[in-house]
């Protein structure tokens, strides 16, 4: 049998969940045929996010049946469509959480595509804007995304641990840009997993000083080592009481319900608490914010010309995330682990693995 023309509607290898209580498994999806904007990527290495774990278990409402989760993608060009200028055959690309949007919103207009005022379209767990198709994301073989939507990928970086800054990096990045963070700020970052290991690169490499909060005793060396200058662990009561009143921004990602408390008295005063991880319900102590003059505030990935610049940032300054491999088939596990705070700091998916299968 001859392969499809690169064009033409395909049909690809991928991985589903199936139900919010099923494990994922092998599921073929249809992939669209290349529009004029269009460039398809053979996907090399797709990013495990706490996100897929929370969709594929419908946490975060009705998640679309059946589902393919994976929003950090990287990969080859393998076709592009006839009005396609950024991307050529063979070049890198990446792909992160959305793959349209809009694009006449105020929101999109100023380069948030990530809070479109009609709804971005998500790369899994969401609809095609035109088609209404579900869209399905990278734990698969191939996509064909607008090339708008993609990324250009530095070739000096590791590609394998380029995949979650797709996801990860730009939740980080995002965020510290927005509050022009620099040399002159103390920054704390809650949690030391995906996300939070973003965290400290990225805002370190901003120049900041930066702390790391973590639940995890057996971290603290990680934390230091992953450029941290200093590590809290949260459960230590008096190491808390320690740093009252210290930092200008902290970065939340702990990724359920908790007491912001704790956190919120670290702040000095005007600082921000910002939460990406926590979308339930939060209760706030009206007195620690009125009493420094503290916000809470909340932040969501980041637009596409910002994923880009940080991208390019994460080149100019030898940025990856530090992965752990894993096959597709080995994706319920790495969950599992992930839910015990079991991950060193990203597992990453060689996507070889469902290629051969
Ligand atoms: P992750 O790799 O599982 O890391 C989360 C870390 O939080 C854990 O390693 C753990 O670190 C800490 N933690 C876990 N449970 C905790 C608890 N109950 N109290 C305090 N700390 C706890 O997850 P991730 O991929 O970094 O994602 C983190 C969250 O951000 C998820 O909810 C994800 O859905 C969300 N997210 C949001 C955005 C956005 O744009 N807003 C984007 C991506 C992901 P320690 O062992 O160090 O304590
Ligand atoms: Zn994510």
């Amino acid at each position: 049998m001859t392969a499809p023309e690169p064009s033409a509607v395909r049909t690809v290898n991928a991985y589903a969940a199936q139900s919010a209580s099923t494990p994922l498994a092998p599921h073929p999806i249809t992939r669209r045929a290349v529009g004029p904007h269009d460039i398809q990527i053979d996907i090399l290495y797709s990013g495990v996010c706490h996100s897929d774990v929370h969709q594929a278990r419908s946490e975060w409402g009705p998640s679309i049946y059946p589902l393919v989760p994976g929003h950090e993608i990287v990969g080859r060009v393998t076709a592009v469509g006839e009005a396609v200028g950024k991307f050529k055959v063979g070049d890198l690309a990446g792909v992160g959480c959305l793959v349209d949007s809009c694009q006449h919103c105020d929101a999109c207009a100023e380069g948030d595509e990530q809070y479109c005022e009609n709804g971005a379209t998500p790369t899994y767990n969401g609809r095609e804007r035109e088609s209404r198709e579900p869209t399905y994301g990278g734990y698969s073989t191939e996509i064909v995304v607008k090339e708008s939507f993609a990324v250009r990928v530095p070739e000096n970086l590791d590609l394998k641990a380029v995949a979650p800054l797709l996801c990860a990096g730009i939740t980080m990045y995002s965020p510290l840009r927005h509050w022009k963070i620099g040399s002159d700020h103390k920054v704390a970052v809650v949690g030391l997993g995906g996300l939070g290991h973003m965290g400290i690169k990225l805002a370190r490499a901003l120049g900041a000083d930066v702390t790391v909060f973590t639940t995890s005793q057996g971290k603290a060396a990680d934390a230091l080592a992953l450029g941290a200058h200093q590590v809290v662990i949260s459960s230590d009561q008096a190491a808390m009481k320690a740093v009252r009143n210290s930092y200008d921004f902290i970065l939340s990602t702990v990724p359920s319900a908790h007491d912001l408390a704790p956190y919120l008295k670290t702040l000095r005063r005007d600082g921000q608490l910002v939460i990406v991880g926590a979308l339930e319900p939060v209760g706030v102590n009206g007195m620690q914010l009125v009493s420094h003059r503290r916000s809470v505030a909340g932040s969501n990935i980041g637009g596409i010309a910002e994923t880009q610049e940080m991208l390019d940032f994460c080149g100019e300054h030898g940025i990856v995330a530090d992965v752990e491999m894993i096959e597709m088939q080995d994706i319920n596990t790495a969950y599992e682990r992930m839910l015990k705070n079991d991950v060193k700091y990203r597992f990453v998916i060689d996507m070889a693995s469902l290629k051969n299968q």
